[in-house]
């Protein structure tokens, strides 16, 4: 699933080609990607628009338009945007095509379409951002808004840090190397996490984002960045899909539980405690 080094990436690729350009044509090919708007108002309402900035807010692609609204995108377990030169309407899982006055086309590839695109007025955008934590990347964050936000409620440390409402853009893969990095067990209480361990856990979650981001992301399947190329971070993943594999800082074996909430979580018994 895309997280915030994976859509930060995105962002930045398709940046270039969309801020400024003017919106000639959209097509929905698979409306049910829509979330609260139909097809054709959704294309009617981008014609003719242009886009004035592309952004992310926690794993979600933000574009704003010249009118004030925003097209949100979460691209969830399976889907992708990039920019092509050529029309994409002939590949299956094109759902969403939209063609630039500069001929590019902007397309939103979706496998199996679990992802969600919103059109929202500056009313919702504004609901929707507050709905969400802080970004772990801004200077903002620092290590006592962590301590504050682990300090609520006996929930796993993992989760509490996947938590979206507490904390943007930090899905399964990077929670599980960040507590690695910070040598902490996941299935600790979020609030018995100390002093010490809150700057360990800051300081991780801010290394492994920034040098996911450095990698332009890990692709483990269908992630790709926004010119359709593999990420390179799963060369360097730590305790993620390493099950039975020697753990690179103590040497013990790698353990897979899903205790936590079902999901899969990879620690070292060794170092994590
Ligand atoms: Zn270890």
């Amino acid at each position: 699933m895309p997280e915030l080094p994976e859509v930060e990436t995105i962002c930045r690729d398709v940046r270039r080609h969309l801020v400024g350009a003017r919106i000639e044509r959209v097509r929905v090919l698979k409306p049910d990607v829509l979330r609260g708007i139909a097809r054709q108002a959704f294309e009617r309402h981008l014609t003719g628009r242009r886009f004035r900035s592309v952004g992310r807010r926690a794993k979600h692609v933000v574009m704003a338009l010249d009118d004030g609204r925003r097209v949100v995108i979460q691209p969830r377990m399976t889907g992708s945007l990039l920019v092509a030169e050529a029309d994409g309407t002939k590949d299956p899982h094109v759902a969403i095509q939209v063609r630039l006055e500069s001929g590019k086309r902007l397309l939103y590839r979706d496998v199996r379409r679990l992802g969600a695109v919103f059109l929202l007025t500056p009313g919702e955008w504004g609901a929707y951002h507050a709905g969400l934590g802080p970004e772990p990347l801004a200077p903002t964050f620092t290590r006592s808004r962590l301590g504050a936000l682990l300090a609520i409620g006996r929930l796993a440390v993992k989760k509490a840090i996947m938590d979206q409402r507490r904390l943007a853009g930090i899905g399964n893969i990077y929670a599980n190397e960040a507590l690695w990095l910070a040598r902490i067990d996941p299935s600790r209480p979020a609030r018995a996490i100390d002093a010490t361990e809150t700057r360990r856990l800051h300081r991780a979650i801010v290394d492994i984002l920034s040098r996911a981001i450095a990698s332009k992301g890990t692709t483990l399947r269908d992630y790709r960045t926004g010119l359709g190329a593999r990420g390179r971070f799963q060369s360097r993943l730590a305790v993620y899909g390493r099950r039975g594999e020697r753990c690179r800082r103590c040497r013990r074996r790698i353990v897979l539980t899903h205790a936590i909430d079902g999901r899969a979580t990879y620690f070292c018994p060794g170092c994590q405690r």
